[in-house]
């Protein structure tokens, strides 16, 4: 089974790229495909979200010639915060699957999804059409409900994976909605009116009892099933190593992966530290020197850290090169602390306030500067 993973202009390539990392943690017979970006133009149609807790919650959308069982959805909510969105409808979002499929001759049984960074007229996470193979998922608005808790590529590549296994599960979207709990079990299947709700999902990472049969009724291929399942737990287990790391203040592996050392942290769904050849051959000098080294000895690192850059810098010559690392090994320029600053952001961006100093390079009482990172976790892959 072939995923066309479709990525709107307007979301991060590096959150992208992160998200398709965790989907391919656990390979398998079912490949997500990333594609080239497509730029898509504005919605047309403006929702007002009067209040928080409309904007809090999914609506469910009305079919003409089918009844749906969701008699509990309460429609009437009180206004007051008035929230104006550009929301595309269902319709243009599989619309936009519908036209990469036929631009790009992608096969009728190959399944396409848009990772869009526009609300919905709805305002769910994720859904698929009646073919049960066009998709679009959001990426927007994640911290509004999870602030700095949650990284964003877990609930994104939940929602990919979820949609994946519905679309084996049922035979259409409207079975697919009635099927839908009301009240959270803990199954993929709850329909989480409240959004927030959704992270209970991706905690328990499994289907209740009933769904549980509905899928074991159904002649789906176990092994795709397995494989995403199986990502379903990584995205579990990362979540609690990271609840659980704050606590214990527990630090992820590291792995430095091939000849451009792209740093991944293993234990936080492998994600990638995306540093620029600077900032990484700054970054590996460091990790080579577990001691710490004083700034104005940084000099003496020159052919060490102008090694790594010329690895995996793209600049032109080598007059460049030398020139690029005499700066950052001069005393009297600023270009150190700058690089420093962006590689301690980078960190602190992806592992969180309480623990980016274990990772960055950081100055010490002694007057060095040093990674603290227990070189343990630390792993070089060729
Ligand atoms: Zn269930």
């Amino acid at each position: 089974m072939k995923v066309h993973l479709i990525r709107a202009s307007g979301y991060p390539l590096e959150d992208f790229n992160n998200v398709i990392n965790l989907l391919r943690k656990h390979r398998g017979s079912i490949e997500f495909i990333p594609s080239e970006p497509i730029f898509l133009p504005d919605p047309d149609n403006i929702k007002t979200f009067e209040d928080s807790s409309e904007f809090e919650k999914k609506e469910m959308p009305r079919f003409e010639s089918h009844h749906l069982n969701v008699s509990e959805i309460d429609d009437s909510l009180s206004y007051s915060f008035p929230l104006e969105e550009k929301v595309y409808t269902w319709k243009q979002l599989f619309g936009i699957c519908t036209d990469f499929r036929k631009e790009n001759k992608i096969p009728k049984d190959d399944h396409v999804m848009l990772l869009t960074d526009q609300s919905n007229e709805h305002n769910w996470f994720g859904s698929y059409d009646e073919s049960l193979k066009n998709y679009f998922i959001q990426t927007n608005h994640w911290g509004y409900f999870f602030g700095n808790d949650l990284d964003s590529r877990f609930p994104i590549a939940y929602e990919v994976t979820a949609w994946i296994l519905r679309s084996m599960m049922f035979p259409g979207q409207i079975e697919t909605l009635n099927a839908l709990h009301k009240a959270p079990r803990g199954c993929m299947m709850d329909f989480c009116i409240d959004k927030s709700q959704i992270i209970l999902k991706m905690r328990t990472g499994d289907l209740c009892h009933d769904c549980m049969n509905i899928l074991t009724n159904r002649d789906v291929n176990r092994s795709q099933a397995r494989q995403l399942f199986t990502i379903m737990d990584g995205i579990r287990e990362n979540l609690l190593f990271r609840q659980r790391s704050t606590l214990l203040m527990e630090n992820s592996r590291m792995e430095i992966r091939g000849l451009s050392k792209r740093i991944f942290l293993t234990d936080l769904g492998d994600l990638e530290i995306n540093l620029n050849p600077k900032e990484r051959a700054l970054y590996l000098l460091y990790l080579n020197h577990p001691e710490g080294i004083m700034r104005s000895h940084l000099v003496d690192h020159k052919v060490e850290i102008r090694s790594y850059y010329a690895m995996f810098s793209q600049q032109p010559s080598n007059d460049l090169i030398d020139e690029a690392i005499s700066r950052l090994t001069d005393v009297t320029d600023n270009n150190m602390n700058e690089v420093m600053a962006r590689i301690r952001t980078k960190f602190r961006q992806s592992v969180g306030e309480q623990q980016f100093e274990d990772y960055s390079i950081m100055a010490t009482p002694e007057g060095t500067h040093k990674i603290r990172l227990n070189r343990e976790l630390i792993k070089f892959i060729q």
